[in-house]
């Protein structure tokens, strides 16, 4: 079949004829023409050229499973069979979303309830942002109402989403909305001068209180967060940053909202990216690995907190989605949290891939002439391109370099994403040691000819 599309499809012509991708310049991307993938088996895809790659990203953070599922297919049409399509609004539920809470909240730390179901991360983090708004208006303080941010934090591409995001570019871009502020990234490498990483942290940390006091503790109403900051240059904080957030969060009656879209369902090796960093947030929002990607599905946790104040005080929420809770989205998330329960695949990240990843990266990246510092946790890390590692000079050209490295990634099979000056991978959960291996020598290689 793949071959029979080759020869009677001009995709890349299709394709610029008809679609405006994500944050690239169209007309550079329909010179160059985009790959056009076809298929997938657990890490490895495959483009309409039949090339092979090894997807060290896990497509956009999604497939923790790896490609080619069957059990997740086959859930989904079970339920396309069953029941595909029925909703949570007017005085109806159905099965399979109440089973998928069920389990959910079995694999939640106990203080979280409920959850309202999205479609998306984006759409998580807009529900976030009325959610929490409608919590401090029932309390009786709707003058709380300033979300903070991060500068150069992800959360999604819709207006709000944007807004609380903390993407200059993306800002000016019709990006922003009042009543939202940000504080610094804690990017030790970039920002930590002669301070220990534990020093930074909490200098880093207390840029919150800073904030809050000149806005007004009366007038904050939550601060929002990745747990590791993914798109915006993965960055993971001294240890001493989210204890210290979490202080000065509840110190000044503040929410405490985890964006754990990316870093949620087993990618630092706990379930949840909070849990490894040591906080207990308010809320969670969640995407991508909920489904592995195979469907779409999001979703915003509430502690009991939260909900009881929404449940039992506040009446009607004029809130709403058509999708929420998409009984054949549900299926797959069910299908999807039990195969990462039930083969043991979170705890494996943390007993073995995880640390065998960060150890394969260090001894192979720890002495490179172009790597300044290598982070990461479980199946998640990151290469700083850098001039000079001691003094940790960066490049001054360093987003050229690593698109460069990027490019080069994908001529030696191996999909690799820059962002910022680093070079990033998030590969599959399942990775076993050899498909590691590859990742590892296959990203060694496109490093080496970046050189
Ligand atoms: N939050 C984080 C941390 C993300 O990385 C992303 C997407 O990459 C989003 C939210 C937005 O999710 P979506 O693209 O599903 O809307």
């Amino acid at each position: 079949p793949i071959q029979a599309q080759r020869e009677t499809r001009d995709y890349q012509a299709s394709d610029a004829a008809h679609h405006i991708h994500a944050f690239l310049d169209q007309k550079a991307l329909n010179a160059e023409g985009p790959r056009v993938i076809v298929g997938g088996e657990r890490l490895h895809l495959w483009d309409n050229d039949g090339k092979r790659y090894l997807d060290g990203m896990s497509g956009l953070w999604c497939t923790n499973l790896g490609y080619g599922r069957k059990d997740l297919t086959a859930a989904a049409t079970r339920q396309l069979e069953q029941l595909p399509y029925y909703n949570m609004f007017f005085h109806t539920t159905h099965p399979a979303v109440i089973e998928l809470s069920e389990l959910l909240f079995s694999l939640l730390p106990g203080h979280y309830s409920h959850a309202v179901y999205t479609n998306s991360g984006s759409e998580a983090n807009e529900v976030l942002i009325r959610t929490v708004r409608r919590y401090w208006q029932i309390l009786g303080k709707p003058e709380k109402r300033v979300m903070i941010g991060r500068w150069n934090g992800y959360h999604g591409s819709t207006l709000g989403a944007t807004a609380l995001g903390g993407m200059k570019f993306m800002h000016e871009m019709g990006g922003m909305l009042p009543d939202i502020a940000h504080i610094d990234e804690p990017y030790w490498f970039a920002q930590g001068g002669d301070l220990t990483p534990e020093e930074f942290g909490l200098r880093a940390a207390r840029q919150l209180e800073e904030k809050i006091l000149e806005l007004g503790a009366d007038k904050v109403a939550a601060f929002v967060a990745e747990p590791f900051q993914g798109a915006g240059g993965m960055i993971f904080p001294p240890e001493s940053y989210w204890p210290e957030i979490q202080r000065i969060c509840r110190k000044y009656d503040v929410l405490l909202c985890a964006d754990e879209v990316i870093g949620g369902f087993g990618r630092t090796g706990e379930w949840f990216a909070h849990q490894h960093f040591g906080f207990e947030p308010d809320t969670l929002s969640i995407a991508k690995g909920l489904t592995s990607g195979y469907i779409p599905m999001g979703g915003l946790i509430l502690s009991k907190r939260m909900a009881e104040v929404l449940v039992e005080q506040g009446g009607v929420f004029a809130h709403g989605l058509t999708y929420s809770g998409h009984p054949v989205a549900a299926a797959v998330a069910i299908a999807n949290l039990k195969a990462l329960r039930d083969e043991g695949v979170v705890a494996q990240v943390k007993a073995d891939t995880g640390p065998y990843l960060q150890q394969c990266l260090r001894e192979v990246f720890g002495n490179h002439p172009l790597v300044g510092d290598i982070q990461g946790v479980g199946m998640v890390a990151a290469l700083q391109l850098a001039e000079d590692k001691v003094s940790r000079k960066r490049f001054a050209n360093e987003n050229d370099i690593a698109w460069r490295c990027r490019t080069i990634g994908f001529e030696e099979g191996v999909i690799i994403r820059s962002t910022l000056g680093r070079m990033i991978m998030a590969p599959a959960l399942v990775a076993n040691r050899s498909e590691i291996d590859e990742l590892v020598a296959k990203t060694k290689k496109a490093v080496d000819r970046t050189a």
